[in-house]
């Protein structure tokens, strides 16, 4: 009985198996079809053999497909960053126009599909998803940003504080916490929201820390 062939190097770094041919672990005369997931003996022609089989070609053109969309979707290509930028500034943009203009989060459900429908040739529109859930958080996320800004100005410039309780549209009771202050930089009085306190919790139905008049 001739001796039995083992998987060789040479064999590994040939261009026409390197993509799928590999070892198999702990058995130096077996060949293992990456793609397949199939066995075979490592042998010369056997591998030929393999790479010549109508489930092979199938398989690696579907490999080979999927890899090339795995490629375009990558992350770091060029083409992508600059696209994920402009979802990114977009979808920024349009949470910063709901809330300025204090529309409902639900509305953003909506304006990405619109988006879409009206702008059917852009990426951007296309790699765009924005939901009620997101655009809270988003929001959350933007409003802290902009306490941090108007905080850091607080350190530098003269301020007054007004104070105001208010009852939001869920009619929570809150204490709205208002600076007015001079912007050098803007050379303009400016007015900015500091905080927005709760002042009633609804369901223990009790004033929190004692209320507004403490
Ligand atoms: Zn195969």
């Amino acid at each position: 009985m001739p001796p039995k062939r083992k998987m060789r190097d040479d064999w590994l770094a040939n261009e026409d198996f390197s993509p799928w041919l590999s070892r198999v672990e702990g058995d130096p005369e077996k060949a293992l079809c990456n793609i397949c997931n199939k066995q075979f003996n490592a042998e010369l022609s056997t591998i030929k053999r393999h790479k010549t089989r109508k489930a092979h070609i199938t398989n690696e053109e579907h490999w080979l497909q999927n890899r090339e969309e795995l490629r375009d979707h990558r992350d770091d290509q060029p083409e992508n960053l600059h696209i994920n930028k402009g979802v990114a500034l977009a979808t920024i943009l349009m949470v910063y126009f709901i809330a300025e203009r204090n529309l409902p989060f639900t509305i953003a459900d909506h304006l990405v599909e619109l988006c879409k429908v009206i702008f059917p040739d852009s990426v951007i529109a296309r790699g765009s998803c924005l939901k009620k859930t997101k655009c809270t958080e988003i929001t959350k996320a933007l409003g802290k940003c902009v306490t941090n800004e108007l905080v850091g100005k607080l350190k530098t410039h003269k301020f007054s504080v007004v104070i105001d309780e208010s009852i939001d549209v869920s009619t929570t009771k809150c204490l709205t916490v208002i600076v007015k202050y001079y912007d050098f930089e803007a050379s303009m009085l400016k007015t900015g929201t500091l905080e927005l306190l709760n002042l009633y919790d609804n369901d223990t139905m009790c004033w929190i820390n004692g209320g507004p008049f403490t």
